[in-house]
């Protein structure tokens, strides 16, 4: 069963620096949902960790899984809408959730040379885009700890 909890709080635990406003909301709300959270292992599970756990996330606009409905990502990531993926439009992500990360190879883009892993929905396993582990070139460097999700293995979250 997933558990639902405010975007805001994945957001700013994958980032691993929250912002001011978010830790004082961390150091202020212990609440149940909030211990449960972090005891469950489910925090691993939204990294891409694995541990079979889904993550719900509740911002008015949610990417999900074309293919099975699973949350992935939040509007407010999105870093860029004008990147090409394998078939068609792309965007870049600073965060998805419920995604596992493939193998790290390095691949010939049109901005040069990176190291990327596939992402893979956890739930059906489809490959949603890649991850963007290192980038050689200086200006391109912005990429990388980031997500490629192509547009057409995602869907809006009834907005
Ligand atoms: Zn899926």
């Amino acid at each position: 069963m997933p558990l639902v909890v405010n975007c805001s709080y994945v957001k700013h635990w994958l980032l691993g620096s929250p912002s001011p406003h978010a830790r004082s909301i961390l150091l202020s709300s212990r609440s149940a949902i909030w211990e449960e959270f972090w005891s469950s292992g489910m925090g691993e599970a939204a990294a891409g960790g694995g541990g079979g756990f889904s993550v719900e996330l509740t911002g008015p606009r949610i990417y999900s899984c074309s293919n099975c409905r699973s949350h992935i990502a939040d509007h407010d990531d999105i870093i860029s809408k004008a990147f090409q993926g394998r078939n068609g439009r792309a965007y870049l992500f600073s965060h998805v959730v419920n995604t596992s990360v493939g193998q790290k190879e390095d691949r010939h883009l049109m901005t040069g040379l990176h190291t990327v892993a596939d992402i893979f929905c956890q739930q059906c396993q489809e490959i949603l885009g890649w991850k963007y582990e290192r980038a050689y070139e200086e200006s391109q460097k912005y990429k990388e700890g980031k997500f490629i999700l192509e547009k057409a293995k995602v869907m809006k979250e009834d907005w």
